[in-house]
């Protein structure tokens, strides 16, 4: 069994869609970033890429290259599992937890851990999403963006050295 940790952060910004776990939440801001800056899709990618000892989201798809602009986070962390069930793993389970003061994510997260869970080829109940606030303190608190950890288990891994 391996444990891998994730975290992202994204700055809101005006004019952009806010997609958290591959769900378009409806908002008067999105988050800014590369892609759809969809952060709980990147930091989940991160854990099960830590988990597996295959880097991070960054190295596996490079911002500068075009072939990944636009990209679909889900896309990218169900092309990341591919590479980690190769690696000779099998996912288990994964617990994210986002940090933000608005908008509330509690109507979403269901439909967040369908969407996540089959980028995973897994059941629903395989994959937690947790909301919190920062009870109003510092960056996140003054709702200028927001956090998330993730943290994946996976099981195998026989094959890597
Ligand atoms: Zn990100």
């Amino acid at each position: 069994m391996r444990v891998g940790i994730g975290y992202d952060s994204h700055p809101f910004a005006a004019g952009r869609k806010l997609i958290l776990g591959g769900v378009d939440i409806p908002h008067t801001k999105g988050l800014a970033g590369h892609s759809d800056a969809d952060a709980v899709a990147h930091a989940l990618t991160d854990a099960i890429l830590g988990a597996a000892g295959l880097g991070d989201i960054g190295r596996m798809f490079p911002d500068t290259d075009p072939q990944w602009q636009g990209a679909s986070s889900i896309d990218l962390l169900n092309k990341a599992f591919l590479k980690v069930v190769d690696a000779g793993f099998r996912f288990v389970h994964a617990d994210v937890t986002v940090i933000m003061e608005q908008p509330k994510l509690a109507p979403h997260l269901d439909a967040m851990k369908a969407k996540l869970a089959r980028a995973l080829r897994a059941g629903p109940m395989n994959v937690s999403v947790k909301a919190k606030t920062n009870e109003g303190m510092g960056w996140i608190g003054r709702g200028e963006g927001i956090a998330v950890f993730a943290v994946a288990t996976l099981s195998g891994g026989d094959r890597v050295p």
